[in-house]
C-alpha cells in the first residue's frame, strides 16, 4: 500500500526525484538529501510501514540482503573506514520520517558523526528475567 502525503512513497514511486543507486520491484536506495557523510544512502521498501513493528519479514530480509551489497560498493567508491547500519523507530529514537528505511552511514575516522551510547551497568539476574520475559513475546 502507498499512503498519501508520505514523502519516501512518493521518492519510491518516482513522484518525487532522488540520486538512485538502485531500484527493484520491491525497494529504492538512495542518497540522503541531507547526508550525515558522503555516500549516506537510504534503503526504502516501496510497500508502506510506518516502522520496523509493521515491516513484513521477508521485505526485511530484501532489505538487509541488498544491503550487504551496497555497503560494499559505498564503500569502495567513497573509501570510507567504517560504516554503520542505522534505522530509527518512533520520534524518542529520532525517527523523522514515518516510512520505514534503512540508512547505510560511511564513516571517516574523526569524522563528527555519533551513534554512541553511555553504557548502563548491568546485573545478571536482572538480565536474565529480562531475556526471559522478552522471550515470552516472541
Ligand atoms: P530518519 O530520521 O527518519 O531515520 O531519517 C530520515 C532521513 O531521510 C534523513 O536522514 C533525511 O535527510 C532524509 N530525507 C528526508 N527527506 C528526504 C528527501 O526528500 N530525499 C532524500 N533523498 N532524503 C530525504
Ligand atoms: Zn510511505
Amino acid at each position: 500500500m502507498i499512503k498519501e502525503d508520505c514523502i519516501f512513497c512518493k521518492i519510491a514511486k518516482g513522484d518525487i526525484p532522488s540520486a538512485t543507486i538502485y531500484e527493484s520491484s520491491d525497494f529504492k536506495c538512495i542518497l540522503d538529501v541531507a547526508p550525515a557523510n558522503k555516500g549516506h544512502a537510504l534503503i526504502i521498501p516501496k510497500e508502506h510501514s510506518d516502522n520496523i513493528y509493521e515491516l513484513d519479514a521477508e521485505m526485511a530480509a530484501k532489505v538487509f540482503s541488498f544491503a550487504t551489497i551496497a555497503a560494499r560498493a559505498i564503500k569502495e567508491e567513497t573509501g570510507c573506514d567504517g560504516l554503520n547500519i542505522v534505522q530509527n523507530n518512533g520520534e524518542a529514537a529520532g525517527q523523522t520520517v514515518n516510512h520505514f528505511h534503512m540508512h547505510i552511514i560511511p564513516r571517516f575516522k574523526g569524522d563528527d558523526v555519533k551513534v554512541t551510547w553511555k553504557q548502563l551497568e548491568t546485573e545478571s539476574e536482572a538480565q536474565n528475567e529480562l531475556a526471559k520475559a522478552i522471550k515470552k513475546r516472541l
